[in-house]
């Protein structure tokens, strides 16, 4: 079974205007995929459905769990999803009460809790970091703060919307590496298609709500 899959998802927002119509998906473990498309094409509507943020009409299943008004809780210890803007996602006064959030809503023990943070701020690369404020940090700093609060939640799929968005290049070519070295399935939303090319194994092009193509990255980006 694949890891993430999606049948004909159908949304429209409450103004009515249509977003989804009729996604079809399927990403096995492992793979890193790129969602590529113009602006309003429906990829941030897509990663809004990986962990029930927005449900639209179709099916979606997370290793093999379907995601559903009972199924919230499982859905988002499985899904991590980063958004554009770190500052959506960092809101304590420290570092470290940022990235422990997820677990201790988790209801895990404080050492447990204390572990996950420890080595999600090390796979980022922020481990001297945990008692800054968030709010203090660079653009790149805050991406990996925001990163391993969702690496604390030990997903099994990162989505991530315009990851290298606002970065200047070093932080940007830090954060691909970053990626790259992550042994995660991941989706990502971008219009970077260096970052494409250096990150993802394969590619989907969206476009007025629904999937266009999907294929192979390098073979993709070389047809352009
Ligand atoms: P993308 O991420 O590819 O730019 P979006 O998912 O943001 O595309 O947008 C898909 C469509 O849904 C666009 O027509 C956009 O204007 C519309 N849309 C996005 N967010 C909202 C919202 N909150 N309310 C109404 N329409 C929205
Ligand atoms: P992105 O392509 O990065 O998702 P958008 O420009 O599509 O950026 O959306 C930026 C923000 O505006 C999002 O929060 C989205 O939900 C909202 N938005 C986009 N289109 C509409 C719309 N037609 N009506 C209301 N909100 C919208």
């Amino acid at each position: 079974t694949p890891l993430l899959l999606i049948d004909d998802l159908h949304f429209a927002y409450p103004d009515g205007r249509v977003a989804l119509r009729g996604v079809h998906l399927r990403i096995a473990r492992g793979e890193k995929v790129a969602l590529v498309g113009p602006n309003g094409a429906g990829k941030s509507t897509l990663l809004l459905h990986l962990n029930g943020v927005l449900r639209g009409n179709g099916r979606i299943e997370v290793a093999g769990l379907p995601v559903s008004e009972r199924t919230l809780s499982q859905v988002r210890a499985r899904v991590g999803l980063v958004f554009q803007n770190p500052d959506d996602q960092l809101f304590s006064p420290t570092v470290f009460e940022d990235v422990a959030f997820g677990p201790l809503h988790m209801g895990l023990a404080a050492r447990d809790v204390q572990a996950r943070v420890e080595r999600a701020l090390a796979l980022v690369g922020m481990s001297t970091y945990r008692e800054r404020h968030p709010y203090h940090l660079s653009m790149g700093e805050k991406k990996r703060i925001a990163i391993a609060t969702v690496l604390a939640m030990e997903p099994e799929i990162l989505a991530f919307d315009e990851p290298s968005a606002g970065l200047d290049p070093r932080a940007r070519r830090g954060l691909i590496r970053l990626l790259r070295d992550l042994p995660l399935t991941m989706l990502v939303s971008t219009h970077d298609m260096a970052m494409v090319q250096e990150l993802c194994d394969r590619m989907i092009i969206m476009d007025e709500g629904r999937i266009v193509a999907d294929g192979t990255a390098a073979t993709m980006l070389d047809d352009e």
